[in-house]
């Protein structure tokens, strides 16, 4: 499994993911950035927006959605997000407008004259109630037969049920933000899991459950709480940012790590989502290691770092299993 940060913050969030054999399944975890801009930096990594297998949407809002008209209308890739979201996601696509993260409108650069044409809802096993390998082969058979040349691919995830996407099982669960439906994902290839929680107010216990089975864990640190509170943003916005539907600072991001620390635990975790205004990478980074420390974590278990707005942030686990010392718990 490899997974590349081609953007994270509030100016773009985007995630690539690929596994199986030859890495054969290629997805990305949302695509809040321009379509220009997303293809350049997928080609640094040596992947072209063809060979992208779907686009798994966490929720509407602009930095998360905005490659979309095109990925869908020119690249007729696949969306994987509940329904809720894909409704917000179809407006956004007739309308040609975004809700931007501090609720402004942001006009889509793609081309809105195409319109909209009906939902294909999947009928196949993608969306079946299933686990296990079994069931890649009979979906990437299916897979092939499902979008009609005139529909709008999309694939409706339920939230706490294992859907598969070719070598890759997928389980959403529900974030807590201020869009339609907004959702965290677990995501388990061979063996290796990793968790996106970004864009949350707060962390509920079902997060935790799912962050507890991560070996990466892509967690949002957005702001500095003191920063916040003392920075330029009008008291409106930084009521939203600090309540249960805003953003996780970095004593949350800490507190949630804290809670689903266990000694098989989280080896990789990814500060993500950092604020430009009321963030640095070293607070984020410094504020997590210290709470770590303070609460008597080994922090030799686990590998910290921040990801940065543009590109930056790779793991790949079959590098991994040939260094397995860095699977190993150190004294
Ligand atoms: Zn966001
Ligand atoms: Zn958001």
């Amino acid at each position: 499994m490899r997974v590349v940060s081609l953007a994270s913050g509030s100016s773009g969030n985007a995630l690539f993911v690929e596994a199986g054999p030859q890495g054969r399944t290629k997805i990305l975890v949302d695509a809040g950035l321009g379509v220009r801009v997303l293809r350049e930096r997928l080609q640094l990594i040596g992947v072209s927006l063809e060979q992208l297998s779907g686009v798994l949407i966490t929720h509407e809002h602009s930095d998360h959605v905005l490659a979309l008209p095109s990925l869908i209308r020119r690249y007729r890739l696949p969306i994987f997000t509940n329904a809720e979201t894909f409704a917000a996601v179809e407006e956004g696509l007739a309308t040609g407008a975004w809700r931007s993260d501090s609720g402004k409108l942001v006009n889509s650069p793609a081309d809105v004259e195409l319109g909209i044409t009906h939902l294909i809802e999947s009928e196949v096993a993608l969306l079946e109630e299933q686990g296990g390998v079994q069931v890649t082969a009979h979906v990437k058979e299916a897979a092939s037969v499902n979008h009609p040349p005139d529909g709008l691919p999309a694939h409706f995830l339920t939230s706490g049920k294992i859907h598969v996407l070719g070598d890759i099982e997928i389980t959403s669960f529900p974030t807590s933000h201020d869009a339609v439906s907004p959702s965290g994902y677990l995501l388990n290839a061979g063996g290796c899991r990793i968790c996106v929680v970004t864009d949350t107010g707060e962390v509920t216990p079902e997060m935790l459950t799912m962050m507890h089975k991560a070996d990466l864990l892509v967690l949002e640190s957005n702001h500095d709480r003191q920063r916040l509170l003392r920075g330029p943003y009008p008291y409106k916005l930084k009521q939203r940012i600090f309540g249960p539907t805003g953003h996780l600072s970095n004593d949350q991001a800490a507190q949630a790590v804290l809670q689903t620390w266990h000694p098989n635990g989280v080896r990789w975790l990814w500060l993500a989502h950092l604020s430009r205004t009321n963030n640095t990478p070293t607070l984020a980074l410094t504020s997590m290691r210290e709470r770590l420390q303070h609460a008597g974590a080994n922090l030799s278990q686990v590998h910290i770092s921040v990801l940065p707005p543009g590109m930056g942030g790779t793991w790949d686990s079959t590098q991994l299993w040939h260094a397995p010392s860095l699977w190993d718990l150190q004294p």
